[in-house]
């Protein structure tokens, strides 16, 4: 950081330059705040119902992996449309044609392929599931129950306290072709409620980019557009939902790493920065180190 205290690209870059940051990966932490209920069904349903919410191992409802990283791939592509002079054209972007930054040294590649890789190149990030927080999932473990089913006689209590985070519906298919409903085409399914605050991150993979001006980048190019997701799902009835990420922190994958929210004007200034770039700073990465 700059003797202001003020967060800049430079700056930035200057500390991935320093222990623990110059050998350890840095971290996004998020949080994924629902603002409406919500659904990312995984392809079968329970209980009966016909779609369900992905859940975690212990049936809380989660952001699977691969939706996570889904989401944010598509924000980072649509900024990097938004942006192609400050961010780079992304690979085949413009002929229709996949490229997948085949050749050239992984500094090189686009933002995306950089980022979340190809069919030819491992991604420099990896992105996880968003679950539960460890203060939520704490209090409803308090009720979870003794080693014994037999002891527990709180389990109804526990279950039904689970079971509120879902919300059961039902629904009429529409046939799409006709514009109303075909018979017998009642559906039901389980949407997560909207009172849930998801935790996930996204992390640098070892090896690191020795470019730290190119690091730099990427982490801010990353965190603006976490601040762009709005919507998980894709479809009417495979999922859907508003959602907020916030609370976004830069931290480091090394102990007492110190956290430093990239939210609010500190982000702001820091997009900024990047998105004004012109292309021959973030381009001509290796080449344009002083
Ligand atoms: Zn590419």
């Amino acid at each position: 950081m700059s003797e202001s205290g003020a967060l800049t690209l430079a700056s930035l870059a200057q500390m991935l330059q320093t222990h623990p940051w110059n050998t350890r990966p840095a971290r996004l932490n998020f949080e994924v705040k629902p603002q409406t209920e919500w659904l990312i069904s995984v392809g079968y349903g329970r209980k009966g119902a016909d779609l369900s919410p992905a859940r975690d191992h212990q049936s809380y409802p989660e952001i699977p992996q691969a939706s996570m990283r889904g989401l944010l791939r598509d924000a980072v592509e649509s900024l990097a449309s938004w942006y192609p002079v400050a961010l780079g054209l992304l690979c085949g972007a413009g002929t229709g044609a996949a490229d997948f930054c085949g050749t050239g040294s992984s500094d090189k590649a686009c933002l995306a392929c950089r980022t979340f890789g190809s069919p030819l190149r491992r991604g420099g990030w990896y992105v996880s599931a968003a679950g539960l927080s460890d203060l939520q999932r704490a209090l409803y473990q308090q009720l979870d129950p003794p080693p014994h089913p037999r002891d527990s006689w709180d389990a109804p209590t526990r279950l039904a306290l689970r079971e509120s985070l879902f919300q059961r519906r039902m629904r009429v298919a529409m046939n799409a072709e006709l514009g109303r409903a075909d018979e017998h085409k009642l559906f039901d399914f389980e949407t997560a409620v909207s009172d849930l605050r998801l935790h996930g991150f996204a992390e640098e993979r070892p090896p690191l980019m020795p470019d730290v001006q190119t690091r730099a980048a990427d982490i801010v190019a990353l965190a603006v557009s976490l601040s762009l997701i709005e919507r998980v799902g894709s479809h009417r009835r495979k999922g859907w939902g508003q959602v907020h990420v916030q609370s976004v922190v830069l931290t480091c994958d090394a102990e007492q790493a110190p956290n430093l929210p990239l939210t609010g004007p500190v982000l702001s200034s820091l997009a900024g920065e990047l998105l004004d770039r012109p292309a021959a700073a973030v381009g001509a990465r290796s080449e344009a180190r002083p």
